[in-house]
């Protein structure tokens, strides 16, 4: 494991729009992506991916990551919430629901977070299911986040839908990696696991966040 390559970090005011941003990722695990998306974009000179928009929060370290590769980000999501992010689940938010349609829609704070980190320009949101829009997509990417549905059914196709975009060279970052069934849901450890044992080869461990590379063998 090396990740002596993974070290490249945000400027101050990408770090503080990411703070400010509403979401679900540590400051640790940021700056992990962060960096993992900074040496794939200058690798293969390619757009990164995210599956998981939410409000934007990991796409402002995604979105400055290419501006320092000259590159885009693109991001995925159908904005309407995971499972555990309904009206009486865990993770629900309740400012967070439309309240014309009664459904959640995350793409407005998405939009508002962009524009204030002033990244706007540099990201394409993707907004529809994560495996229609993969079964539609034709171009090579530098790097896969996989930050979307927590279901099996979910994590699984994501997965499956975008991996065989990445790049030979490019990365594939997860998270929500919990090897302990006690501190969260299996299903992204079981894809961590699918992909070292399909010839990925771990490059950074950060929290729940993990970096594969492609071995070269
Ligand atoms: N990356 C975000 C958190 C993502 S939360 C952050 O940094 O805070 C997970 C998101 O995945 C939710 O917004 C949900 O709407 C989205 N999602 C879940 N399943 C999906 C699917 N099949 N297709 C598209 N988006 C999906
Ligand atoms: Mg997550």
């Amino acid at each position: 494991m090396s990740d002596l390559l993974l070290s490249a970090e945000p400027a101050p005011e990408v770090l503080a729009a990411f703070e400010e941003a509403t979401g679900f990722m540590p400051v640790d695990e940021g700056l992990a992506l962060y960096a993992a998306a900074v040496e794939a974009a200058r690798t293969t000179g390619l757009p990164v991916l995210e599956i998981g928009t939410y409000c934007g929060r990991s796409a402002i370290l995604l979105a400055a990551a290419a501006v320092e590769a000259g590159t885009v980000a693109l991001t995925v999501d159908h904005h309407r919430g995971s499972e555990e992010q309904q009206p009486g689940w865990e993770y629900h938010d309740p400012t967070l629901v439309d309240p014309e349609v009664g459904l959640m829609d995350t793409l407005p704070r998405f939009r508002r977070a962009l524009h204030a980190a002033g990244l706007e320009e540099h990201v394409v949101a993707l907004v529809g299911r994560s495996p229609r829009i993969a079964a539609l997509w034709g171009r090579p990417l530098g790097l896969v986040f996989i930050d979307g549905g927590h279901t099996d059914e979910h994590a699984t196709g994501d997965y499956e839908g975008w991996v065989p975009h990445l790049a030979p060279e490019g990365l594939l970052v997860v998270h929500d990696v919990f090897p302990d069934p006690a501190d969260g849901g299996q299903a992204p450890y079981r894809v961590y696991l699918r992909a070292l044992a399909e010839g990925f080869e771990e490059v950074s461990v950060t929290g729940s966040l993990r970096v594969l590379r492609r071995s070269a063998r």
